[in-house]
């Protein structure tokens, strides 16, 4: 009799074991690690090590020469705490190699005193000084590479490195122990692959066991990189086959309205363009005419430069709705980017009529309705009453157009303006709640944000794309300035403002972001109008808007801008996106550096929108590399692509899409812009494999890794 063959060891599994079940981790340990978020042997596992010390690589304290930066690594003799006249903590190390001795002296850092008992053999990398006759580091980085009494080089050559936290108080050996035990226990089960050997091979990668432990325990460089490989595979690969998914099962499900392309809306509607269409917009309107067309619901990306004419496109699309007797709705993710856009396209569909085969006249006016959260309630009431009667043509507004309640007649396409603020569940939302008859609108997402590719691989990668690159023709350039604390340079941005008023044009000053009060935010533009209509630009006309004011006085300060009753709009981010007004030619930022990147470039794209000059003028006195980096960028670039790729280099991919699609990326090894070509490789296998096998039937490890990291948004997107 042999015993039961247990199957190899999945993620779920794994997921399923609380770290407290390892032996190497006791209570205390597992609040410590659960407060580092490692609760379970699989968070454990993929809590992957940050470097690895080389012990073959290390210099002799007894070598080291004043002012190189070096390595060295040894035993802890001595640690005294202190604290310095001046209060400050101060802990002081001695670390010995055996050829001689190290101080390492640390300034605000009490913690140290636990983390390096004496007996510790720690990695110390810094700057040498000599210092009173000892060779010394101040504030040197510090690996943890075996606890007290540990025999010497208990590990390999390479000691993985592990995020450790000195605030939990969880060290690198500890986490490495446990790895370790957690590895040997599931040797003879061995981990699931979800990549049979023919793909590994053709794809070059490892086997997923091989992976997991040579991350873990390499013996070598090489394997950390083949291992690295495999598992960064994995990342992007469960993200695709997810959102590859998504796509096709919305392309087999969805029943998808037939839209009329020849109607003569969309015909008087460009005739009345006082521009004609550029090349770009003309092939991004095909393209979305052949979606409509075509019997599977349309889901398609439009992304453009700020300024690209995107609006217009998004028009055209709506208009198709409309002229087949649909409705068409719009929404953006602020009331003051619905209002803007509500202006817009009630402008530019003023004239036209809908035919109405019984009327009289055999057509009406177009009809077009606001509703936000702010849509007073005998005014939401008229509103829905039409909208359910087919009356309204079109519908702008913000997310309260998904809102209980909300009913349209017959929706034809729908356009979400998201600049990255609705996620994949918004969209989800007015796909399948506002259609009628059983049948699924068409919708048209509008992003301002310049995406690199890959990175809307992820993002949107549920999507067809379509993209506008050029701006339409007669756009002056953007001049762009950093101004730094200079009060004479200061003085002369506002008397910049002041000659640009004088010879007709209008100026935005948008005052610093407070992060995560609207209130202190709205407090500060205040306070900034008062300041400078009593200094620097008094005697001009200035305005200001924020996100605190009501619906009806914000529209009102907007409609004054725009119709260029007010010289200046002093204004928070709220006029980030979607604010039109071409006259505008200079903006003032302050504080400029407390901005993203690609929330600068938005804010920039408000000027420079018509024919004359523009300068964008970026007060900042930037403290940090980044902040440098942001300013000089901004300074030299007005690609926003371009951008876009240095802000995923400068921030990474985790933190730019991370906090709106949470559930949709569990990226820790795989980072943008560096694997482009794992998500593209990714990408083709996702669909390789769902063309083969559409519910994964055969890849059960596969589809089970899929659905795990969807969570609730999974919705079956496989039959079981
Ligand atoms: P986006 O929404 O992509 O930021 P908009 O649609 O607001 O851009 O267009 C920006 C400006 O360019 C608007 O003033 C618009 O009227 C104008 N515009 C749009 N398309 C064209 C075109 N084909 N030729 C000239 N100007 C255009
Ligand atoms: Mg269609």
């Amino acid at each position: 009799m042999t015993a039961p063959v247990r199957p190899p060891l999945t993620l779920r599994d794994l997921r399923a074991i609380p770290v407290a079940d390892l032996k190497q981790v006791g209570p205390r340990s597992a609040d410590r690690l659960e407060g580092m978020g490692i609760a379970t042997v699989g968070d454990l596992l993929t809590h992957y090590p940050r470097r690895y010390h080389d012990r073959r690589n290390r210099q002799e304290i007894g070598a080291l020469e004043a002012g190189e930066e070096a390595t060295v690594a040894g035993r802890v003799q001595r640690v005294a705490g202190r604290r310095t006249r001046n209060g400050r903590a101060m802990v002081e190390v001695d670390v010995s190699d055996g050829s001689s001795s190290l101080r390492c002296v640390f300034f605000n850092q009490a913690w140290r005193e636990r983390q390096l008992p004496v007996g510790t053999e720690a990695a110390v990398f810094g700057k040498v000084e000599h210092y009173r006759g000892r060779v010394q580091m101040t504030n040197p980085v510090v690996d943890v590479l075996e606890e007290p009494g540990a025999p010497g080089a208990a590990t390999g050559v390479l000691v993985p490195v592990y995020p450790a936290s000195g605030k939990a108080d969880v060290q690198s050996w500890q986490i490495r122990k446990a790895v370790g035990e957690a590895l040997d226990r599931a040797r003879v089960r061995g981990f699931a692959d979800p990549l049979d050997p023919a793909l590994r091979e053709r794809l070059g990668l490892v086997d997923r066991t091989t992976a997991i432990g040579q991350i873990h325990r390499p013996a070598a460089f090489d394997e950390v990189g083949a291992a690295t490989r495999r598992l960064t595979f994995d990342e992007f690969l469960r993200m695709q086959v997810g959102l590859v998914a998504r796509k096709r099962r919305d392309e087999r499900e969805g029943r998808g309205l037939v839209h009329r392309t020849d109607g003569p809306l969309v015909g008087a509607f460009h005739a009345a363009l006082p521009f004609p269409l550029t090349a770009g917009q003309r092939a991004a309107f095909d393209e979305i005419l052949a979606d409509l067309a075509a019997p599977a619901p349309m889901h398609r990306l439009l992304q453009g430069e700020v300024g690209s004419g995107k609006t217009v496109v998004a028009c055209s699309a709506l208009l198709v709705a409309v002229q087949g007797g649909y409705q068409g709705a719009l929404m953006a993710p602020t009331e003051v980017l619905a209002e803007q856009h509500w202006y817009t396209v009630r402008a530019l569909v003023a004239d036209l009529t809908v035919p109405e085969p019984g009327s009289l006249l055999g057509a009406r006016p177009l009809r077009i309705e606001l509703l936000t959260s702010r849509t007073p309630a005998a005014e939401r009431r008229r509103i829905l009453d039409a909208l359910g009667g087919g009356e309204v043509d079109l519908l702008i507004g913000t997310h309260a157009l998904i809102s209980e309640g909300v009913a349209f007649a017959a929706l034809g396409v729908a356009v979400i303006d998201e600049q990255h603020r609705f996620g994949v569940e918004q969209r989800a939302l007015l796909r399948s709640g506002a259609g009628t008859g059983g049948t699924t609108p068409d919708v048209l997402v509008m992003t301002a944000t310049p995406i690199p590719r890959t990175a809307a691989m992820l993002i949107y990668g549920d999507l067809d794309r379509s993209e506008l690159r050029e701006l339409p023709r007669g756009r002056a350039p953007i001049a762009t300035e950093v101004v730094g604390a200079d009060p004479d340079a200061r003085r002369a941005v506002y008397e910049r403002v002041r000659a640009e008023v004088a010879a007709g044009r209008q100026a935005y000053v948008v005052c610093p972001l407070v992060e995560g009060s609207a209130k202190l935010e709205a407090k500060a533009a205040t306070e900034e109008h008062e300041r400078l209509a009593a200094g620097a630009l008094a005697g001009l006309r200035i305005g200001l808007l924020h996100g605190q004011m009501a619906g009806v006085d914000k529209e009102s300060t907007m409609a004054a801008f725009r119709a260029g009753a007010l010289d200046v709009l002093v204004a928070t981010s709220v006029i980030e996106v979607g604010v039109d007004v071409p006259n505008a030619t200079v903006m003032v930022v302050e504080d400029a550096d407390r901005f993203g990147l690609l929330q600068l470039h938005q804010l920039r794209g408000r000027i420079g929108r018509g024919a004359h000059a523009s300068v964008c003028f970026l007060l900042a006195d930037p403290r940090t590399p980044d902040g440098v980096a942001r300013m000089e960028a901004m300074r030299t670039t007005s690609d926003g692509f371009a951008l876009a790729e240095r802000d995923l280099e400068i921030r990474g991919a985790g933190e730019v899409f991370g906090e709106r699609q949470s559930g949709w990326t569990d990226l820790r090894l795989g980072r943008l812009p560096r694997d482009e070509p794992v998500v593209v490789e990714a990408r083709a296998v996702a669909e390789a494999l769902l063309d083969a096998d559409p519910d994964l039937r055969d890849h059960a490890v596969l589809r089970a890794e899929v659905e795990d990291l969807l969570g609730d948004a999974v919705e079956f997107l496989f039959k079981a």
